[in-house]
């Protein structure tokens, strides 16, 4: 029996602490969580010994009717679980199905219109230093004072530059995006409308938070963060017509991909089906529940959240004009054990590299089994570090009640 410890000690030694640093840190990193171990024991099966460029029944290599099986059956599990009538679960990441939609639907130089990163968008909707912002003539959204999507600054950017694609979706944004609206901002300039529901995609299976389906003209996501599945991405829609769904088929492979990552598939096959799961929608209103008692004890606690609260599993605290920048409140919450990333928040007078603001989210504390009592406490600790810039002391004392509620809930037992 060949394991990695004995044979790679160094690498064996990396694994082990990595997991114990999951079982002992509260994890708050929004777009993280933890797949359950069924889909941990498909990501480590043989399927990933295999290829299978082309598509179930349609493929280069031969062997594949094993491979087929599990391809199908996860196409089949994402279809129903957002109501879609197409589904490629190819893609090896969110950024991948992305890179596959614009490759798919626009030429070079085409104008994309997309929420900024610094607003809480995500790199690939057009920021200058990806490809997205570079092939692309990118024109960017934000929001407004209160923290909220400027629907109005869409609409008259959107008739001022003609986009081809209108691009919705978020890494940083607590609030329910108006998709119907973005859709006749779409309609209004003829252009398409691409959702990014990475980070909702489990909310909006669980049907607590809306879908983009009936909206966009395509949509994708991860399949890692509130989906709770592992590593990767996919693009789906509901009655794109044959022509748009030949151009994602065949741009996803041979376009911009080739072999398939086929234990990876079989590992979304795995989380589709959990997600299909009656405890799935629970587990994703046990999220927004947590997010929400997070978000009042915050404010509570003199904490200005941006756009004063949250609808879904994450928030941007703010905290310009204190004395602790987002990167120092990352380092001394990492140092109790709790893990979070700075995040730029809207107006951030501060570079990218420091910031003024802290993302948190409650996917992986959720799966962990935190209730919103657990989450109140949690977050008095994380005020108190706040709070108190530089205290060894305070640290000390929260990373000692930390470790004890983590104790209480295992990830993996
Ligand atoms: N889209 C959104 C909205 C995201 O938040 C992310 C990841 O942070 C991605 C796409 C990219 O996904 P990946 O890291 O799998 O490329």
């Amino acid at each position: 029996h060949q394991t990695i410890a004995g044979y790679d000690d160094e690498l064996a030694k990396a694994i082990a602490d990595e997991a114990r640093r999951q079982e002992d840190h509260v994890e708050l990193i929004a777009s993280e969580n933890y797949a359950s171990p069924r889909v941990l024991e498909a990501q480590g099966s043989v399927l990933t010994n295999k290829y299978a460029e082309g598509y179930p029944g349609k493929r280069y290599y031969g062997g594949c009717e094993y491979v087929d099986v599990a391809e199908r059956l996860a196409i089949e599990r994402l279809k129903q679980l957002f109501g879609a009538t197409y589904a490629n679960v190819q893609p090896h990441s969110g950024s991948q199905a992305n890179q596959a939609v614009y490759f798919a639907l626009l030429n070079p130089g085409d104008t994309i219109l997309g929420m900024s990163l610094a607003h809480g968008g995500h790199l690939t909707h057009g920021a200058k230093v990806n490809l997205s912002g570079k092939i692309y003539n990118a024109v960017q959204y934000g929001v407004n004072e209160q923290g909220l999507v400027d629907y109005d600054e869409v609409e008259r950017l959107a008739v001022e530059h003609k986009p081809k694609m209108i691009v919705a979706g978020f890494s940083a944004y607590s609030q329910v995006m108006d998709w119907a609206r973005f859709r006749a901002i779409a309609d209004k300039v003829g252009a398409y409308l691409f959702v990014d529901m990475a980070h909702v995609a489990g909310l909006i299976a669980a049907g607590v938070y809306p879908s983009p389906l009936p909206h966009a003209h395509v949509v994708t996501s991860t399949t890692h963060k509130t989906l709770r599945g592992p590593r990767g991405g996919f693009v789906i829609a509901k009655d794109a017509g044959e022509e748009i769904e030949k151009k994602l088929q065949s741009i996803v492979f041979p376009g911009i991909q080739g072999g398939p990552l086929m234990h990876v598939i079989a590992a979304k096959a795995v989380a589709f089906k959990e997600a299909l799961e009656p405890s799935f929608k629970d587990y994703q209103a046990q999220v927004v529940k947590n997010a929400k008692a997070m978000a009042k004890t915050l404010i509570e606690r003199g904490y200005k959240v941006v756009s004063g609260g949250t609808e879904n599993h994450l928030m941007l605290i703010d905290l310009i004009g204190r004395e602790a920048t987002g990167k120092d409140a990352e380092a001394a919450l990492g140092k109790a054990h709790i893990t979070v990333n700075k995040n730029a928040v809207p107006n951030d007078p501060r570079s990218p590299f420091i910031t003024s603001g802290l993302r948190v989210g409650t996917p992986a504390i959720t799966t962990r089994g935190y209730k919103e009592a657990d989450v109140v406490e949690l977050t008095h600790w994380i005020c108190d570090v706040l709070d108190a810039p530089g205290s060894e002391s305070v640290i000390n004392t929260v990373r000692e009640k930390v470790s004890a509620q983590c104790k209480k809930f295992p990830v993996y037992g």
